[in-house]
């Protein structure tokens, strides 16, 4: 399965917040085994979103946006994603409930704070779009088509994702290894490695842990288990991490 990530935000683009939404959600997506082909961060743009929500829709087999939902100005991601499907935006039976009662129970708990919420506006998603309530928070996400519209703030889209996460899944399978050999004289033998099995490896230096972390790729098993013992058994390296003063 190809996924596309969109991470939404001029905070993102301006350096102001780290994009710990796209870590999170290729990370678990990997574990999955699907593959995420892109990940991209884009402004707070409507004409800008609902242009890539069109054709990722269209190249891959999904698509998670997050981030830009919710009440404030410079939240359009709905809008965007609506737009992307040429539908209208209302909100449902379930979604106006679920934000009505979350509001009710917030005033409840803060009586003194005077919130002035559009109860409606806050439950809109696309028309014909599935509802994903949001148990960490006000604002809902929805499953339109291939997209999946989830929240910005991480611990929302965190519980939101757990809700479709068994809707993705591929045969993507990897393995690290570790070695203390300078990248440059392993070169060849990574080249060989690729070419004698059928997966790809990634050479990734790490200085502070003094190793070269080495990613095995494939989509099948053997081929997986093949190659990390013939580049055990070719060059120094070791299944648990080991370091070197470089
Ligand atoms: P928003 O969904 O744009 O209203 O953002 C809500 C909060 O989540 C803000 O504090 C954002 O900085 C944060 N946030 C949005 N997108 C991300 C992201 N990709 N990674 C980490 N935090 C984010
Ligand atoms: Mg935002």
């Amino acid at each position: 399965m190809n996924v596309a990530l969109i991470t939404v935000g001029d905070e993102l683009l301006a350096g102001d917040t780290t994009d710990t939404n796209a870590t999170w959600l290729a990370a678990m997506l990997n574990e999955r085994g699907a593959t995420v082909n892109r990940i991209l961060s884009l402004p707070d743009d409507r004409e800008i979103i609902t242009e890539r929500v069109s054709a990722y829709s269209e190249q891959f087999d999904a698509v998670i946006v997050t981030g830009g939902i919710g009440g404030t100005p410079d939240d359009m991601t709905m809008e965007a994603v609506t737009d992307a499907f040429d539908r209208a935006l209302a909100p449902t039976e379930l979604t106006l409930s679920d934000v009505t009662d979350t509001i009710a129970a917030f005033a409840e708990r803060r009586p003194s704070l005077d919130i002035d919420i559009d109860a409606e506006a806050e439950a809109a998603i696309p028309e014909g779009s599935r509802p994903l309530l949001n148990n960490r928070g006000l604002t809902p996400g929805c499953v339109l088509e291939n997209v999946y519209v989830l929240p910005g703030i991480p611990e929302e889209l965190e519980a939101m994702f757990e809700q479709v996460a068994d809707e993705f899944s591929g045969e993507r399978r990897s393995q690290f290894l570790y070695t203390t050999e300078p990248e440059a004289n392993i070169v060849e033998t990574l080249e060989e490695t690729m070419e004698r099995f059928d997966v790809t490896v990634g050479c990734y230096p790490d200085r502070d842990a003094g190793h070269n972390r080495l990613k095995l790729v494939g989509t099948e098993q053997d081929e997986l288990e093949k190659a990390a013992d013939w580049l055990l058994a070719t060059i120094d390296a070791s299944e648990t991490p080991v370091s070197r003063d470089w």
